[in-house]
């Protein structure tokens, strides 16, 4: 490994800027012998190490069947079309590749064809977008929805014309030669090398809808990118959940069925419709408000539990003529299927005796999910993983705490496993300034979001714009954006205000503008060159403590004698400064400074803990340094 990525080996002879890293080796060194040795892998590798790279070599002269997970769909796209082929021509080797996502990143056909019928698409943007798509479809050999770039993401026809599980059991297999999972999928169980994302990998592992269920079993080596990420993702698949939007859609879909497969049995109709009323019945109950809370808070409320024990009485009696109907058509069988899933999500859902699980809820404007999510996801992942028998590498930028992998392990019940750490090869000491602004108030105190604007004003004015200031609220998002857009003499760019990529590519091209963003913003953006050059934190990121899955965890580990502070909040947090800290520095040649405005971080014992997790960098506390800073670089320029 060392040669291949080193100074005269085959990248530094072919890909041009490549630069040997020691850091790079020693983590493909680790990936190499873990893949030898079949065992697991966890390796944080510092911002620049090139951990790709670090992977994909390996697993592309393993010879093994190597399974890879990356966070996003994106990511996944940009492996895939990006960084493979670069590491295939350089090694030349050239084994079998896929690229599988889940079901509903593909158009299905037959569904086009219906949504072309569909009154509800003859809207004319609508209609010409449906007509795009169509098009499209016709031409395309992967069926991969992130083809079409002129049909917005957020445009509701996908919903119509992409691959659904429900409607997919509606089929007879003779039809699927033209199907587009189908071909992945038979693509991705051909493959030696598959790229896939942590919500197909979890939904495969957790063996839930939209998962193929034959991928994972013939791996022989997984490698798990972004790592940091699996935990939250691997809850949302372990868990259970119902929502609104499925009641409604299983009543609709049981009217039209009715109609053309049992027209005589008008209980299926009758019964829909009181589903329907039943449904909105229950999200009234909930109150008006939009709120996310623990089922114990209102499950005691008269008007709740009837409301939810009609809504139960009500599926339990559609449930009953679409048994006696399934036997006439597909699509009757399919919903009589949905139908008692639903069933069984609801009553366990009201079985309070489950103390695996936490039983929360939320309500939108319209509608309401009722949410399952494990006490601990160390359980279920670490049965299937022992399942599996093959090597595993969990790497990712941000998985250690204090130099510690212990909260990673936890989390996921990752018991033996061979550890690595490497450093970012970039030169923080002399590059990276960390300030920390001297008598701020207590973040709590009033008068600490007038301290954070003074502070980020002062910054923003030495570093001419070209600022990130990241929230750990929207409430401080708006009362910044509100202030900033007022006074900055810099271009003032709003989370929300347009799609999050072209947010940033605006903030690129800008090359001076203020970019103010929450949690989104913490990870997954990057900004390489002088246009990012100061990143301003506005509160240590604890996770606010009225979420009801955060509350419901501390209980438990409280409950079980654990200090749930210092073994779950406070690492979770660290985690999250990492990422946030990791916009600043993306290249061997960015300077720029990390301003960090929460005073916790020198007054609380706990402190200690975040500065020692984040890379070294010279720390001041006068904003005149900071002005210096920016001087010594124009000088230096
Ligand atoms: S299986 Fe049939 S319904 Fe499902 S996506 Fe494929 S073509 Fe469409």
């Amino acid at each position: 490994m060392a040669f291949v990525l080193g100074d005269h080996g085959p990248f530094a002879d072919s890909k041009p800027g490549f630069r040997a890293r020691t850091e790079q080796q020693q983590l493909a060194t680790a990936i190499d012998t873990c893949i030898a040795e079949s065992n697991i892998l966890i390796g944080e590798a510092g911002t620049g190490v090139g951990k790709t790279f670090a992977y994909l070599v390996p697993a592309l002269t393993c010879g093994k069947r190597v399974i890879i997970s990356t966070g996003t769909r994106h990511l996944q796209d940009q492996l895939f079309h990006t960084d493979l082929p670069v590491v295939r021509r350089t090694l030349g080797r050239h084994p079998r590749v896929a690229l599988l996502k889940g079901r509903a990143n593909y158009v299905c056909k037959r569904r086009v064809e219906r949504a072309m019928r569909n009154p509800a698409l003859r809207e004319p943007a609508l209609s010409a977008q449906l007509a795009q798509i169509r098009n499209w479809s016709d031409q395309t050999s992967t069926g991969d929805i992130s083809e079409v770039l002129d049909v917005p993401e957020s445009s509701p026809v996908w919903g119509h014309v992409t691959s659904n599980d429900d409607f997919c059991s509606d089929h007879s297999p003779e039809d699927l030669g033209g199907c587009f999972v189908n071909k992945a999928r038979k693509r991705a169980m051909d493959a030696t090398i598959v790229v896939v994302n942590h919500h197909l990998f979890c939904a495969d592992l957790a063996l839930k809808e939209g998962s193929f269920g034959e991928i994972l079993p013939d791996a022989d080596v997984v490698v798990i990118d972004e790592a940091h990420q699996l935990p939250d993702t691997a809850a949302v698949f372990f868990g259970r959940r119902l929502s609104s939007r499925q009641l409604f859609d299983l009543a609709r879909d049981s009217q039209a069925e009715f109609l053309t497969e049992a027209p005589d049995v008008t209980e299926i109709r009758d019964r829909s419709a009181a589903l329907e009323k039943a449904t909105r019945d229950f999200r009234l109950s909930l109150g008006i408000d939009q709120r996310r809370d623990a089922w114990a808070v209102v499950e005691s409320k008269s008007a709740v539990s009837s409301a939810l024990t009609h809504l139960q009485e009500t599926l339990e009696l559609l449930f009953e003529p679409l048994d006696i109907a399934s036997v006439r058509g597909k699509g009757l069988e399919s919903c009589r299927r949905r139908c008692l899933a639903h069933m069984e999500v609801l009553e366990s859902y009201t079985d309070q005796r489950d103390e695996d699980y936490i039983h929360w809820f939320e309500t939108y404007r319209t509608g309401f999910s009722l949410n399952l999510t494990p006490q601990n996801v160390a359980k279920p992942f670490s049965n299937a993983l022992s399942q599996l028998k093959c090597s595993w590498v969990f790497t990712s930028a941000t998985l250690a705490v204090n130099g510690s992998f212990e909260h990673f392990q936890n989390q996921l019940g990752i018991e033996d496993a061979s550890e690595i750490q490497v450093d970012s090869p970039f030169d923080y000491k002399k590059n990276a300034l960390l300030y920390l602004p001297a008598n701020m108030p207590q973040p709590q105190q009033p008068g600490y979001d007038a301290a954070v604007l003074r502070v980020a004003a002062e910054v923003v004015d030495a570093s001419e714009g070209r600022c990130f200031i990241l929230f750990t609220s929207h409430r401080a998002l708006e009362l910044a954006a509100a202030e900033m857009r007022r006074s900055c003499r810099f271009p003032v760019l709003v989370q929300g205000q347009m799609p999050k990529r072209e947010l940033v590519d605006a903030f690129q091209s800008m090359g001076n503008a203020v970019l103010l963003g929450t949690s989104s913003f913490w990870e997954g953006v990057d900004v390489r060159g002088s246009a990012l050059s100061s990143v301003i934190i506005d509160k240590l990121p604890f996770a606010s403590p009225g979420d009801p899955v955060l509350q419901a965890r501390i209980n438990g580990l409280k409950k079980n004698g654990i200090n749930a502070f210092a073994e779950y909040q406070l690492p979770k947090a660290v985690l999250t400064l990492k990422q946030g800290v990791g916009r600043l520095i993306r290249d061997v040649n960015d300077r720029g400074v990390m301003v960090i405005c929460d005073p916790r971080l020198q007054t609380k014992d706990y402190g200690s803990t975040f500065l020692n997790s984040l890379p070294g960098m010279r720390a001041v506390q006068k904003p005149h340094s900071v002005v210096q800073f920016f001087r010594q670089g124009d000088t230096a320029s």
